[in-house]
């Protein structure tokens, strides 16, 4: 008897299990179509309205940060889209966000620093496969821009013939692959000047101070009356305050000195003496987040987004600290930037929303 009911319920336990199992697969296969339905292939920007979208595709800096990719910020200007900078890891956030990559115009450097060129290959190359390109992205940047855009496009002729061969030219036309150079050079004494008009899209180059790395730019984009200002890597700079007046959105830079300076004692402590001396030689070529709210203030700007940033609070408890007195300075909006920030400035409006896509 006992051995009979051992049994069945042994039988049962087996028909549960069964069904659980059969249960669990088909809920996983029902969320794997959801997600299919409601992500692949749509055109998540088409939900925006006309205006200026600008996405933060990262935030971060060298230092590695689990959430945070490399310094990146991306903009969608009607039906134009532009990419400033890309740091590592940051295309991969910029896809996640759903940004209309068939729509890429330009990208742009504000220096050449190799924090915010590493992610330039993968760019280029999700521009010619994702993007469809039938000619090479054109990159705007300083002086040198031609010497690492050729390096990428060469590091990158192995996998160009994969891709060609394997998808064929129909998919990959040849002619989209890699990047083509355009060096922006401001003459002397020049503090900024148009380098892209088309199509009511302005992007302003400006001269910004991050000695003895030289040129530095910052970037202002203008569509339909909304204004978008990025500092790139520079200290406190009168000529980017100038160039950003009246900007809807200003991005600065951040790097908090007590922070860093902690930081290099630690590491010199624990016997890691190169890496101290850099915490130290770092310090003078970044914005404090004072800086950067002084910036935006003199600016007049609406709202001020701190990226680029030395180093990351790794927790919200922390950004009190890292931010210092900068909320004193700047009585606008003012935020520190995280990875799928998603900013948009409605054309014929005067609104700065902010969203977040992940
Ligand atoms: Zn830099
Ligand atoms: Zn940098």
């Amino acid at each position: 008897m006992k051995r009979k009911l051992g049994l069945l319920l042994a039988v049962i336990a087996l028909l549960v299990g069964g069904a659980m199992l059969f249960a669990r697969q088909q809920l996983a296969q029902r969320l794997f179509d959801r997600a299919l339905d409601t992500s692949v292939g749509i055109d998540q920007s088409a939900a925006l309205g006309d205006g200026l979208h600008a996405y933060v595709c990262g935030s971060g800096s060298p230092m590695p940060d689990a959430s945070r990719a490399g310094p990146c910020i991306a903009v969608l200007a009607g039906n134009q889209a532009f990419v400033f900078d890309a740091g590592s890891g940051s295309i991969r956030k910029l896809m996640r966000m759903g940004f209309p990559m068939p729509r890429l115009q330009a990208a742009f450097l504000t220096h050449l620093h190799s924090d915010h060129i590493d992610g330039l290959g993968e760019l280029m190359l999700q521009a010619w496969v994702g993007g469809h390109r039938t000619a090479p992205l054109p990159i705007y940047g300083p002086a040198g821009t031609d010497q690492v855009v050729g390096g990428f496009n060469a590091a990158y002729q192995l996998d160009r013939g994969y891709r060609i061969a394997h998808h064929g030219p129909q998919v990959v036309p040849p002619g989209g692959f890699g990047g083509a150079p355009t060096l922006i050079a401001l003459p002397d004494g020049t503090g900024s000047q148009v380098a892209y008009d088309r199509d009511g899209v302005q992007i302003t180059v400006i001269r910004v101070n991050h000695a003895p790395i030289a040129p530095a730019f910052g970037y202002r984009i203008d569509y339909k009356g909304r204004s978008i200002a990025l500092s790139g890597d520079t200290v406190y700079s009168p000529g980017f305050v100038a160039a950003a007046k009246g900007a809807d959105l200003m991005f600065h830079e951040a790097l908090n000195k007590p922070m860093v300076a902690a930081l290099g004692k630690k590491l010199a402590e624990r016997g890691q003496a190169n890496t101290a001396q850099i915490m130290t030689d770092i310090q003078n070529y970044h914005a404090s987040p004072e800086d950067a709210a002084r910036a935006a203030r003199e600016a007049g700007v609406k709202a001020l987004v701190l990226y680029h940033l030395v180093p990351a609070p790794p927790a919200r408890l922390i950004e009190p600290l890292f931010l210092g007195d900068a909320p004193k300075q700047f009585s606008g909006t003012l935020k520190l930037a995280k990875d799928g920030m998603l900013v948009s400035l409605p054309a014929g409006g005067k609104d700065v929303n902010f969203t977040s896509a992940f």
